[in-house]
């Protein structure tokens, strides 16, 4: 086995002017990179994850996942710690579920900047995490996975979408780029139509491939919609 290479700050996952450029007045603050790069970050260390987070990675018992899951995770740190201005030490991410409503899994969210959405998604060897303000959601996935079959995706994704990319020669990229928008989508709250999602016309959606990273991400955010809270949180200062 061979030790991560050093890498002192993460090379953009995309080059400027490219497709899937964020607009910097979108004040998302999004970060795709291998688990490799996040676990050599200077700045990174598993130390900062949470007790309750430790937990969790106690019962993952394949290496490579739990590399992933940790990666991840730190990579979130370092969205809000962009996003906030604080070092990555002092912003310290929660999960709440949507569905039970229980803590320690489901929606990231920063309890201390509930006008801030948080994602994170991770991957075979490959990790992505997004900060901004509103509702956003992040996926990543190797290039060369091949999400399927096509019955199943026809259940999940537009089924005229689906049709379209299986009437090209090679239907498998076009699916993978229909799979991690909906999960971008999915993960921002639009798709689950969850209460403090955007609704239709305040979602942005990018996608782009990562060459460098043999990864194509697609990222789900909020359109004009700055300091919109959305996140559990303490309730706003009111003399109502
Ligand atoms: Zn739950």
């Amino acid at each position: 086995m061979t030790p991560p290479p050093a890498v002192p700050d993460l090379p953009p996952s995309r080059a400027p002017g490219s497709d899937g450029v964020i607009p910097a007045d979108a004040g998302v603050f999004a970060l795709v990179a291998t688990t490799a790069e996040v676990l050599a970050h200077p700045e990174l260390d598993e130390r900062l994850l949470a007790p309750w987070e430790r937990r969790r990675l106690a019962g993952i018992r394949v290496p490579g996942r739990r590399d992933d899951v940790v990666a991840a995770r730190l990579l979130l740190r370092l969205c809000a710690s962009r996003a906030t201005g604080l070092p990555p030490d002092a912003v310290a991410p929660a999960q709440r579920c949507p569905g039970c409503g229980r803590d320690g899994h489901g929606r990231p969210y920063l309890p201390d900047h509930p006008a801030l959405g948080a994602s994170l998604s991770h991957a075979d060897g490959l990790v992505a995490a997004a900060v901004g303000p509103g509702p956003v959601g992040v996926d990543v996935e190797p290039l060369t996975r091949r999400p399927g079959p096509p019955p199943v995706l026809r259940r999940l994704l537009p089924p005229d979408a689906v049709d379209a990319a299986c009437a090209a020669p090679d239907p498998g990229p076009a699916l993978l780029r229909l799979w991690v928008r909906r999960e971008a989508l999915f993960k921002a709250g639009f798709a689950a139509g969850a209460e403090g999602g955007p609704g239709p016309g305040e979602t942005r959606l990018t996608e782009w491939t990562d060459h460098r990273r043999a990864a194509v991400v697609a990222l789900a955010y909020a359109d004009g919609l700055p300091g919109r809270p959305l996140s559990p949180g303490p309730a706003p200062p009111s003399g109502r």
